[in-house]
């Protein structure tokens, strides 16, 4: 089921800490901070927080209930269409088997497909209508955190 929307978003902002290498692993240590900011009626606000932790400036964006929901039925219908592509897939892969002539055309849609429904899914489970600086592979010293912010 996807998280509880409330009338201030459960989401937190990140401020990065610390963010080091060994080897091929990367160690990002972050502080988290609540977004205490009461979601609009209607649309989107924008604000900006200073920092709990260094005090800069942290520009948010915080969409209102009914916006948030659409964007969930955004990433709900994604996550259908992308599952249609994979079926649709699975059945091509296996009337193809005996030339296989589409076999790779088939493996690329049904590879495409369960990347997009597994992106799709878990946007539709974390979407908490917050968008937040950086973009979403958490670039920068501040970002948003959408997916396992842990317990809510
Ligand atoms: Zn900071």
């Amino acid at each position: 089921m996807p998280r509880r929307l409330g009338p201030v978003p459960s989401t937190h902002y990140e401020h990065l800490t610390s963010d080091s290498a060994y080897g091929s692993s990367r160690i990002r240590v972050s502080q988290p901070h609540p977004i205490n900011l009461e979601r609009p009626a209607t649309g989107a606000h924008r604000a900006t927080l200073a920092c709990a932790t260094c005090g800069d400036p942290v520009e948010i964006t915080v969409l209102s209930l009914a916006a948030t929901k659409l964007w969930r039925l955004g990433w709900l219908l994604a996550s259908a269409l992308s599952l249609i592509l994979v079926v649709t897939c699975v059945l091509g892969v296996k009337s193809t088997v005996p030339d296989g002539g589409a076999l790779p055309l088939f493996t690329l849609g049904l590879l495409s497909g369960i990347l997009l429904s597994v992106y799709a899914i878990l946007h539709w489970r974390h979407e908490d209508g917050v968008r937040g600086p950086g973009l979403p592979w958490r670039s920068g010293r501040h970002y948003v955190r959408h997916f396992w912010a842990g317990p809510r």
